[in-house]
């Protein structure tokens, strides 16, 4: 057994070219990440991932968590996220707390891979497929003056790539100009592509509904976040109004923040983040739970490589739902943004073949961290 020896937490950081923004405004400037490497005594390293704002996952590490796993064994990984959570419970229950503690359990997990030889998913349950179907994330707003025209030329050069899902943003203040957006994304990739929306919770349930039947019409599979998270009731009208699947979950952490969601099946899919919702450990957890309700989890992904891999290993280990002679198993979420952490951070990009990724098989997540980014874009 070898212990945890040191644990660091790299900021990074990067202005963007293109500026782009969601019905949340206009937060995305810069592209960033807090990345966790810890450490064993016999010098195995593991890489994990936290969500959200870089400098307040590394201050719940630096101040309330690194010293506690220190000394300790990776292997006890779920004692650890006992012990982490109960720590910081009474002050963060949700959020960037849980946030913190997924970048270490991501970076834990990546640890037993590396010492026993085998990828993330082997130890997780292992793999029912080697590749998943992967869907572009883009289509947020940039250019205020060609709306439409913007999406249309970025969704055809998606299909170009070989994507047969997009997901597109919505929520631009005029339901209508929305509607023609969507449409005229449909009438350009055709109708063998999957087509998804996000509003980024900005409908009141009224609105959602109402959108969402004409949507329904444009054969969009599925609305996520058409509303605001915290309203559960809301989740529960949307989703017996529509006939279309109901989607969110990103910003929900833990299986007692899933728990009101899926048991009364407020969402017909929940996507939890590997990053935030609390990394390997605890989003097993909830796809276990979901799966009893009749829920799919489906995980939301956004952020480096780091990120990506641990998403691609645990969808290889989740159920096909439901299980049948040529199932619909979960997408992975292949955001397209501009971001050089998912693009550069490893030393070997995950790439798209075929409209699909390939789960890695290498020992932990299976990627190895080219050392001189992290250093070129530090705060
Ligand atoms: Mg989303």
């Amino acid at each position: 057994m070898s212990v945890i020896k040191k644990v660091t937490c790299h900021v990074v950081s990067t202005p963007i070219e293109r500026p782009f923004t969601s019905s949340r405004g206009w937060l995305y400037k810069t592209r960033g990440s807090c990345i966790v490497e810890i450490e064993t005594q016999d010098g195995t390293v593991g890489w994990g991932e936290c969500y959200g704002p870089s400098h307040v996952a590394r201050s719940f590490i630096d101040t309330q968590f690194a010293q506690r796993i220190i000394g300790r064994d990776p292997f006890d990984v779920e004692v650890i996220w006992e012990d982490l959570y109960n720590r910081i419970k009474d002050y963060g229950a949700k959020g960037m707390a849980i946030a913190a503690m997924s970048g270490i359990d991501i970076a834990l997990w990546d640890i037993i891979g590396k010492s026993t030889g085998k990828p993330v998913h082997k130890l997780i349950g292992g793999a029912f497929r080697d590749t998943v179907t992967a869907y572009a994330t883009g289509l947020y707003f940039i250019d205020m003056d060609r709306l439409i025209e913007e999406a249309v030329e970025e969704a055809q050069a998606y299909a170009q790539d070989g994507f047969s899902a997009i997901k597109m943003k919505i929520g631009l203040g005029s339901p209508k100009l929305d509607l023609a957006r969507v449409e005229a994304v449909r009438k350009a990739i055709g109708d063998d592509i999957r087509l998804m929306v996000d509003a980024n919770h900005c409908f009141t349930v009224p609105a959602a509904i109402r959108l969402g039947r004409e949507l329904e019409k444009l054969d969009v599979e599925w609305f996520e976040e058409p509303i605001s998270p915290e309203d559960i009731d809301g989740y529960v009208q949307v989703t017996q109004a529509l006939d279309m699947a109901v989607a969110g979950g990103e910003n929900e952490y833990t299986r007692w923040g899933f728990r009101d969601i899926v048991s009364r099946k407020a969402m017909d899919i929940i996507q939890p983040d590997l990053c935030a919702a609390g990394g390997f450990s605890e989003c097993k957890k909830i796809a276990a739970m979901a799966t009893a309700h009749g829920v799919e989890c489906v995980p939301h992904a956004w952020g480096s490589v780091i990120g990506v891999a641990a998403t691609l290993h645990f969808i290889a280990a989740l159920p096909d739902q439901p299980p049948s002679f040529r199932p619909m198993p979960a997408l992975f979420e292949f955001e397209q943004c501009e971001n050089p952490f998912r693009d550069h951070l490893a030393t070997e990009p995950i790439l798209l073949v075929n409209g699909a990724v390939r789960i890695p098989t290498k020992p932990g997540l299976g990627i190895d961290i080219d050392r001189s980014v992290l250093k070129k874009y530090a705060v």
